[in-house]
């Protein structure tokens, strides 16, 4: 059956709940103060990216500048939950259950050092396929912005509108910090419209994504590509562009969910193995690394070990974690686990806790 791809969660309506998280080992020692990880919100919730679909100069400067390698990691390895820096909220195209406040009120209440709200640019019009616009309420966000073709034309961003409610959490919130920020869908098709966006502000935390591929004249989820494409040459291709998008878009500070089509694997294929494409996998990552880019750990489907471990490996330099929360409960969802698996993995905090995570 075709799925509209609603990068939030219609993949999970659609696929069943996402796998587990993995056992990691635990890390050893702790630096900084325990917090109780009884209410941080685990990987047993699933609401992530638009899949029907969803970063600065000043941006690209700072992340840059956050994965200076001059700068010491500690050492003794810190189970203090990291900044979760891929957050949506109702300044999101998709984000129906989205808002930013309590977004905000939950990052204090879970601890977190700080919060980015990362919200979707998009200026890929892409294709979701009738039959799956078939499966969602009427009033989903894809399925009102649709033609009667399937084809969607993301809206354009308001970003006085995002200033302003930035500013209006930043003074009631004081005790959090709260970073500005946007993930870009596809920059490196759009160098121009991403441009203006960037120059609307300043935006502290810039991500790059590969949502739809190429596909027949448009373009399409993996959702709906794996329904007429082997979901094997789907993956190498995602791969195969994402080394495109690192190498020619520089609007862009951290790559947001290598894995993505991985939300889509096919249940009768049998759980997704890296291993199958560790070549492809390695390609992207080292030109990632090259491309001075960090990479993210998104929890919607938790990144793979191997993935983080062969990141290393190919020299990336930073990891930044990302929930990719669409409503507040699933903010810094399953950052335990795969904060413990970046540190087995060779990557630990900085002194400064807004910081990326650096290698050791
Ligand atoms: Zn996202
Ligand atoms: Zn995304």
């Amino acid at each position: 059956m075709a799925a509209v791809r609603v990068r939030m969660s219609m993949s999970h309506m659609i696929h069943g709940p996402h796998p587990p998280e993995r056992e990691i080992a635990p890390a050893t020692s702790a630096v900084r103060p325990a917090i109780d990880r009884s209410e941080i919100p685990q990987a047993e919730t699933c609401s992530g990216d638009r899949s029907l679909t969803g970063h600065t100069h000043p941006h690209i400067a700072d992340d840059r500048a956050a994965i200076d390698t001059a700068r010491v990691p500690i050492v003794s390895t810190s189970m203090a939950l990291p900044s979760d820096n891929h957050v949506h909220s109702e300044w999101s195209w998709d984000a129906q259950s989205g808002s930013m406040e309590r977004s905000c009120a939950q990052a204090i209440r879970i601890g977190l050092p700080s919060i980015a709200f990362t919200e979707h640019v998009d200026h890929t019009v892409w294709t979701a396929s009738v039959e799956g616009l078939a499966t969602v309420p009427a009033d989903h966000p894809v399925a009102l912005l649709a033609d009667p073709t399937g084809q969607v034309t993301p809206p354009a961003f308001d970003s006085t509108g995002y200033f302003l409610a930035i500013e209006h959490c930043r003074e009631k919130f004081p005790g959090m910090r709260i970073l500005s920020g946007l993930e870009l869908g596809e920059p490196h098709w759009h160098e121009d419209a991403v441009r203006n966006v960037l120059s609307r502000g300043k935006f502290d935390r810039v991500l790059g994504s590969l949502h739809c591929l190429p596909d027949r004249g448009r373009f399409q989820e993996p959702n709906d590509l794996i329904t007429h494409r082997d979901p094997h040459e789907v993956m190498r291709t995602y791969l195969l562009e994402i080394a495109h998008l690192v190498t020619q878009s520089d609007s862009f500070g951290v790559l947001a969910h290598i894995d993505y089509p991985v939300r889509s694997w096919p249940a009768h294929l049998g759980p997704f193995d890296p291993a199958v494409f560790e070549d492809e996998f390695r390609h992207a990552l080292r030109a990632t690394s090259q491309a001075g880019k960090a990479l993210e750990i998104n929890t919607v489907v938790p990144l793979h070990d191997s993935i983080a471990r062969w990141w290393h490996e190919e020299g990336g330099e930073a990891v930044s974690f990302g929930s990719d929360a669409h409503e507040p409960l699933a903010v810094a969802r399953g950052f335990s686990n795969v904060a413990a698996m970046a540190e087995a993995c060779g990557f630990r905090p900085d002194r400064d806790p807004l910081e990326l995570w650096h290698r050791v």
